[in-house]
């Protein structure tokens, strides 16, 4: 396993790295959003290179002036269509949206559903978390506070909250639904889906 990056920075997202000096990295035809595959060029041992060597995940990378005094930051996205799914100028990472879940620790597990249509000329994304709790409970409050906190907490850009994007225009107000009964289970089960 070649070591890409200096140890995570605290103050970075956990899948945002700071490259090291001697790794170059770049990004393979990026899309409208940055993102694309990623390659690496280094020195792996005296005198032996790799160039443009494909680790098999995609990302993107931005510029961040980092409290730590560095500013290249370089964030993996993983595997389209398993690990994140794009929308409206909004990059939605499975790993992410478990991240806040588990902080919010307010229902037992979910499927999230987005898609995106025009509001005039401009292309907006919403989506639908369907929610299930084994105690059953499921108000139309509850459900409202669940989107707000879920808004406020989830990271969609390298900076920015899906809140944030509802401000933009962007992004709609997420919609939260309860379902009565536990999601089939599977291997490793796809989370996020566009509709
Ligand atoms: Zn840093």
């Amino acid at each position: 396993m070649l070591d890409l990056s200096y140890a995570s920075c605290g103050n970075l997202l956990n899948n945002q790295y700071h490259p090291r000096e001697d790794v170059r990295i770049t990004i393979h035809e990026p899309d409208e959003h940055g993102a694309g595959d990623i390659l690496i060029s280094t020195e792996v041992v005296r005198g032996m290179r790799l160039e443009e060597y494909h680790i098999g995940d995609v990302g993107r990378l931005f510029e961040y002036s980092c409290p730590c005094g560095k500013s290249s930051v370089l964030e993996v996205l993983g595997r389209a269509g398993f690990d994140y799914v794009k929308l409206a100028g909004a990059i939605l990472r499975q790993e992410e949206f478990d991240r806040v879940i588990a902080r919010l620790n307010m229902f037992d597990d979910y499927r999230a559903t987005f898609s995106s249509s025009y509001a005039g000329a401009r292309l907006q994304g919403q989506g639908i978390v369907h929610i299930y709790r084994k105690d059953g409970v499921g108000t139309p409050a509850l459900a409202r506070e669940i989107a707000t906190q879920i808004e406020k907490e989830l990271f969609v850009t390298p900076t920015r909250t899906w809140g944030q994007l509802v401000e933009d225009g962007l992004l709609l107000p997420l919609d939260v639904v309860f379902v009565p009964k536990p999601f089939p289970v599977g291997n490793k089960p796809v989370r996020l889906r566009l509709t």
